[in-house]
């Protein structure tokens, strides 16, 4: 979730910080003397790069409590990214750094050192650990595959960390910082995979109703098997779906927004079929076993008593409902919510039900076709706007549209926030 300027700033420079702070005390400690310039900065790149890697694993790790201090998932997988692109970069300048110095002693020097078969198996898992890295950023950047697929290969980055670290722990040996960086690596990459792919933190749910509610998109009620997570409105889960009678699940965590939280600890969630796993959770029964993380994230946590203004695209339309089912509106709330279709229009026959019966609660439901969203028009329909607090939920496109009109309608930034439903 996207919270206003001053917010976003704050956060950004606390994660900034935190994930600056491992490489540099490294680079400190690290530091070499008596060398020449271009070999310093080979050792500089490498310690920094292996460092900034290892803050990458932990950046992935998908633990409620480290995300919340980071700001939220998102956030934490932003500087996921950022930080093993960084890393990438500064390991492939180590071995480029030791070729310019090898060339200041003779030129061929510094193609032995670029040449692989003229090295060592030592430096051969360095090179492989460069391949495999350049591979996994190549697919996550380059290339829009499909979520299963692109986790496939994205394996390959976790494999060129433990090449990078074995590369360097054969050439080094037993160094203490060393030793300190390859424990956290393997405890990121142990969570990651074991507590959070293999679902050892997660808790057992069982689907207990299934309603089709327009073409394309169920929702599913999951009743906990034991204890439930404490989901607020506003909150998404990480859910894999496994096995019923009929239905097999696709078994990977995918994240979803909660469409309702009961007291009993009951939750449902509204999926849309928007890719392979979506697709096939279209065929949901009752009885299916679910394994569930989370709850992450912060939307919907209005923070002041302001008027408040809904903005929902299609399926993100999820927190509105969840947070209309769990109580009445106390403050005045104006929800647009814009769809393709009527048939496409989740929860439309509800919304309007709230509509009628809520005098806090006022429904703007527009149908759009194929054609984006009126925004200017739409936004004249709120009574002082600029006094409003903004949430939006929808596809990245609709909430590029229209947060430039919200800043010309004199919206405070600190008070438009946003989630989109798409990271990886
Ligand atoms: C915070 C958040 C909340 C969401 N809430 C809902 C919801 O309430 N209802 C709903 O129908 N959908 C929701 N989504 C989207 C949903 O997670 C994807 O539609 C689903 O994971 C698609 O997977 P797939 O294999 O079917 O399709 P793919 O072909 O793999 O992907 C289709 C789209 O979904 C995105 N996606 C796929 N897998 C993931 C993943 N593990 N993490 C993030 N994005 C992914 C892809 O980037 C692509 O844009 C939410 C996404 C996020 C990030």
């Amino acid at each position: 979730m996207n919270k206003g300027p001053g917010v976003q700033w704050r956060r950004r420079f606390t994660t900034l910080a935190l994930t600056l702070i491992l490489p540099l005390a490294v680079v400190w400690w690290a530091f070499p003397e008596g060398l020449t310039p271009w070999r310093s900065a080979a050792i500089v790149t490498a310690w920094a790069g292996t460092a900034l890697l290892v803050v990458n694993l932990l950046l992935m790790v998908r633990q409620p409590h480290l995300a919340r201090l980071l700001g939220g998932l998102e956030p934490a997988y932003l500087w996921h990214h950022r930080s093993g692109m960084a890393a990438y970069l500064l390991l492939l300048s180590h071995p480029l750094t030791l070729a310019v110095d090898g060339w200041f002693e003779a030129p061929h020097r510094a193609w032995e050192i670029l040449a692989p078969w003229a090295q060592s198996w030592p430096v051969w898992l360095g090179w492989l650990a460069l391949v495999l890295l350049m591979f996994g950023l190549a697919t996550t950047f380059a290339l829009r595959l499909p979520y299963r697929r692109w986790r496939g290969f994205h394996f390959a980055l976790g494999l060129g960390v433990v090449f990078g670290l074995a590369h360097v722990y054969v050439l080094l040996g037993e160094v203490i910082l060393l030793l300190l960086l390859i424990v956290l690596a393997l405890l990121a990459l142990g969570w990651r995979l074991i507590a959070s792919d293999l679902g050892v933190a997660s808790l057992p749910y069982r689907v207990s109703q299934v309603t089709r509610q327009v073409p394309g998109m169920i929702e599913a009620t999951l009743t906990p098997a034991a204890t439930a997570l404490a989901v607020t409105p506003g909150q998404f889960v990480l859910v894999a779906f496994g096995d019923g009678t009929h239905f097999r699940g696709c078994g990977e965590y995918h994240p979803f927004t909660v469409s309702g939280v009961a007291e009993d600890g009951t939750i449902s969630l509204a999926i849309k079929s928007l890719g392979p796993c979506s697709q096939h959770i279209q065929a949901m029964e009752p009885g299916v076993r679910v394994r569930l993380q989370g709850p992450f994230g912060t939307f919907l946590q209005e923070s002041a008593m302001a008027p408040q203004l809904w903005v929902a695209g299609g399926i993100g339309i999820t927190p509105f409902i969840a947070a209309l089912r769990a109580q009445p509106r106390t403050r005045h709330t104006t929800l647009i919510y814009l769809f393709r279709r009527a048939a496409d229009a989740a929860f439309l026959e509800e919304l309007t039900d709230y509509a009628n019966n809520d005098p806090h609660f006022i429904l703007h439901a527009v149908e759009t076709g194929k054609m984006p969203a009126d925004f200017p028009h739409l936004l004249q329909q709120v009574d002082e706007l600029a006094q409003h607090e903004v949430n939006i939920c929808g596809p990245a496109p609709m909430v590029n549209a229209l947060l430039p009109h919200l800043g010309k309608s004199g919206v405070d930034p600190e008070m438009i926030h946003y989630e989109r439903f798409d990271f990886r």
